[in-house]
């Protein structure tokens, strides 16, 4: 069986590598590819990962770069058409919920080649968010649903997609977590920064909704100085390049307060490590509330919603919404002592991967 596995962004490949690993065991009956769209293309988003995660150099490179919407996804979809044409899959899998997703799944569905949706069912009810689309879209026209939490089953059977299609198998990204648990475990990074372990904070935000906008940033800068001051804080702040782009666009990097530390995005390892060791964690971040939830870390997310409940209801993670005033006081609150304990969700074990390529050998 011929199959091509899809990556286009930094989590991507966080989900795709313990895929890669598992697919090595049944080398007699899988050739298992990985055609990477370019749509992160820097060191720091993307080479790392292949390097830590000890996946091989893609097998197709489609260099697509940044863009629109719509000239993003068209230019993936032309490019990865001419790829599937000459490669002739039996299988495309598709993770997550970026343009890379919808693009090739769109593409591979009307070659009439299946398509295996890793991280299916999971919705935010939330159509502003690009990811939002991605997500309804790929199930639609899925072959393979896969499935990291139980809403995401309640989501897929409230759309009416049929059953048969639908597997509940785990989280991949909690895969790579498991597996690299040694050297995270091992990593020196937070002293690397100067940080005691359990005595700062980490910050991620990439979102549009937050970033994109000069008046919401500055807020949200402020608001991380804030945390830092009431609760004694340091905050590790490495900038995603979007937001990155948009503190020296609208000239904010002369107000970042003198306790948050800016870096650049860190290597999985790295990231890890810090999060294992965070006091607490804040972010808008999709992949970071789960990996909060298995580490047991707490975690305030700044959105008004999620698309992994289990995470609020189970893990350790708070939906603290944008007012800032609320997040900077559930900060405190929670860096005081006042943190929920969570427990991890089902299915959370390290073994996703191999499940999930049970199920597609058994139904080829
Ligand atoms: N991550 C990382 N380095 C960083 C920030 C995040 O390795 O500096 C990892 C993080 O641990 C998670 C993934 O990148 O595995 C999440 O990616 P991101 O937040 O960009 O995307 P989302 O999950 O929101 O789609």
């Amino acid at each position: 069986m011929k199959i091509i596995s899809v990556v286009g962004a930094r989590p991507n490949f966080i989900k795709i590598a313990p895929l890669h690993k598992a697919f090595q065991g049944y080398n007699d009956k899988v050739e298992h590819t990985i055609c990477h769209t370019g749509q992160h293309f820097d060191e720091k988003m993307s080479k790392v990962f292949f390097d830590e995660l000890e996946m091989p150099r893609p097998d197709f490179y489609l260099g697509v770069g940044g863009g629109t919407h719509a000239s993003q996804t068209a230019r993936i979809m032309m490019a990865f058409e001419e790829v599937v044409e000459q490669e002739k899959p039996e299988l495309v899998i598709v993770p997550g919920d970026v343009n890379s997703t919808i693009a090739c799944s769109l593409v591979a569905s009307k070659l009439g080649i299946r398509v295996a949706h890793v991280e299916a069912g999971l919705r935010s009810f939330d159509r502003e968010m690009p990811e939002e689309i991605n997500r309804v879209l790929t199930d639609v026209i899925s072959d393979f649903l896969f499935v990291t939490e139980k809403s995401g089953m309640e989501n897929l059977k409230a759309e009416g997609i049929d059953s048969s299609k639908v597997f509940f198998t785990g989280n991949v990204m909690i895969d790579s977590l498991v597996h690299y648990m040694p050297k995270i475990d091992a990593s020196s990074s937070v002293a690397d920064f100067g940080l005691e372990p359990g005595n700062f904070v980490l910050a991620t935000f990439h979102r549009p909704s937050n970033v994109d906008d000069g008046g919401s940033l500055k807020r949200l800068l402020e608001m991380l100085g804030t945390v830092a001051g009431s609760g004694g804080k340091r905050i590790l702040f490495p900038v995603h390049p979007r937001t990155r782009n948009n503190i020296l666009k609208f000239g904010l990097d002369g107000i970042v307060p003198g306790n948050v530390i800016m870096a650049d995005p860190l290597g999985y390892i790295e990231f890890l490590s810090l999060v294992k060791r965070a006091a607490l964690v804040v972010t808008d971040s999709g992949g970071i509330q789960e990996e909060t939830t298995f580490l047991g870390v707490p975690c305030i997310t700044v959105r008004n919603n999620t698309e992994r409940p289990v995470t609020v209801e189970v893990g350790t993670n708070y939906l603290a919404g944008t007012d800032l005033d609320r997040v900077a006081s559930l900060a405190l609150e929670v860096m005081g002592g006042g943190a929920k304990k969570g427990s991890v969700p089902e299915l959370w074990d390290g073994k996703a991967a191999e499940r999930i390529v049970k199920v597609l050998l058994e139904n080829s």
